[in-house]
């Protein structure tokens, strides 16, 4: 890494980049913003930036409410960046002067039927075993908080601290700020990393990573759809609300110009194509949930492929064997959450710091000999079994 190299130093080898970031998405963008702000010379290559995961996805910084069975490190790195969003989210606007659709309403956590509401509780229990604060709320409390929800909701429960950011203003503000700390965009793809000339470079591809590194980051599907209220007012709702409804996982993430983001399925396929069982399915639980959606206008029908691994955590730290490239990625359902650590722990690692020891569980080198598809629990933290397909995304 860059240790013990100096601004002058650094400042003078005009010729060759400090730190090559490979990946304008999210996660690329914010590390080359706090690398280029440290005073590293550095370059973003990417063909089409913004064009991963970040396109589509929801925006929910959801740590409470993702907290699953069997995941605790997981939980706590989730944790620690979604601390640092309100500064993050303070910073980058006033970087660039634009919003990014940052809000702090809440979240609640909601089962249709009795059976959804029982499934819902046992991951509440096991959240509040945490400490972390979910408050349950009768239905009563519920409709005060949010009267457009349907009367058959059973119940529900409020993640306070659960908030939410509209990717699709949080990639463009990245650039900008990125940009205007003098990090210089390369509109071209990175074939081998052998091709790329800087002291350190950093692999944030998302699932571009894989061919890159050989990393087991697999694209995992979503289906998700954006619904627009009539006439451009803002949605009757304000939480982002996610729940289940008859056995559906589905959430609802309400902005201020009137969209409303549906989601998502959870598929493990590398196609993005959209298919009318994923939407109907995922109109019926969002309708059921809050019946007013019908009314709503249905904009947009996507699917995006985020970066999973063995284990569902991140990728983060040198690979091993080279430690002047380093692999940031494999984020999953979780890279918009996981911007700000990320990228703070990354630059500490390019400029040579002692790593952060919420970076332990997260090495590549958790996958050195375990053959590209074997889960290697290390990352999530316990030994209960996971629930991919009764997630949300
Ligand atoms: C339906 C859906 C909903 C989601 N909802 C949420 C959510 O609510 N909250 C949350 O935290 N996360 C959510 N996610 C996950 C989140 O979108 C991803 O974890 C995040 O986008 C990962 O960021 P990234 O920058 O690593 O990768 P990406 O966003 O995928 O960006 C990767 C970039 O790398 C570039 N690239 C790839 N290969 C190369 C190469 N060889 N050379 C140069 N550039 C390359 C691509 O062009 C792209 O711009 C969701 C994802 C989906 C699909």
């Amino acid at each position: 890494m860059l240790t013990g190299r100096s601004e002058s130093a650094r400042s003078s080898d005009r010729a060759r980049p400090d730190v090559a970031v490979v990946g304008a998405g999210p996660i690329g963008l914010a590390i080359a913003w706090r690398c280029a702000a440290r005073g590293l010379r550095v370059v973003v290559h990417d063909p089409a930036s913004g064009s991963g995961a970040s396109a589509v996805a929801a925006g929910m910084l959801s740590p409470v409410a993702e907290a699953y069975f069997g995941e605790r490190q997981l939980t706590k790195l989730l944790l620690a960046s979604a601390a640092r969003w309100p500064a993050f989210a303070a910073e980058l606007t006033a970087a660039t002067g634009t919003g990014i659709g940052y809000r702090t309403e809440g979240t609640l956590m909601v089962g249709l039927t009795g059976d959804d509401l029982a499934e819902a509780r046992r991951l509440w229990a096991y959240q509040q075993g945490l400490g972390l604060p979910v408050t349950p709320l009768r239905p009563s409390e519920l409709r005060d908080r949010e009267p457009a929800l349907a009367p058959r909701v059973r119940g529900g429960a409020l993640a306070p601290t659960d908030h939410q950011v509209d990717p699709r203003m949080l990639v463009p503000a990245l650039r900008t700020a990125a940009q205007r700390a003098g990090a210089v965009l390369v509109p071209q793809a990175v074939a081998h990393l052998s091709d790329v000339d800087a002291s350190v470079t950093v692999v944030a591809a998302g699932c571009g990573a894989a061919a890159l590194t050989g990393l087991p980051v697999r694209p995992v599907k979503g289906q998700i759809l954006r619904l627009r209220a009539p006439d451009g007012v803002a949605p009757g709702f304000r939480h982002v609300i996610r729940g289940y409804a008859d056995g559906e996982p589905v959430y609802l993430v309400p902005r201020a110009d009137g969209e409303v983001v549906l989601g998502a399925t959870v598929e493990e396929r590398a196609d993005t194509t959209v298919t009318a069982g994923a939407v109907q399915r995922l109109l019926r639980a969002g309708v059921d949930l809050l019946p007013e959606l019908a009314e709503y206008d249905l904009v947009e029908a996507v699917a995006g492929l985020r970066p999973g691994t063995p284990d569902n955590a991140p990728i983060l730290g040198p690979l091993p064997g080279r430690g002047d490239v380093l692999a940031a990625t494999g984020h999953h359902r979780h890279g918009i959450v996981l911007t700000p650590i990320t990228a703070d722990l990354i630059t500490d690692l390019v400029l040579g710091g002692v790593p952060d020891p919420l970076l332990a569980p997260f090495g590549p080198e958790r996958f050195v000999g375990t053959g590209s598809t074997d889960p290697a629990p290390a990352a999530t933290g316990g030994p209960e079994p996971t629930m991919e397909g009764d997630r949300w995304s």
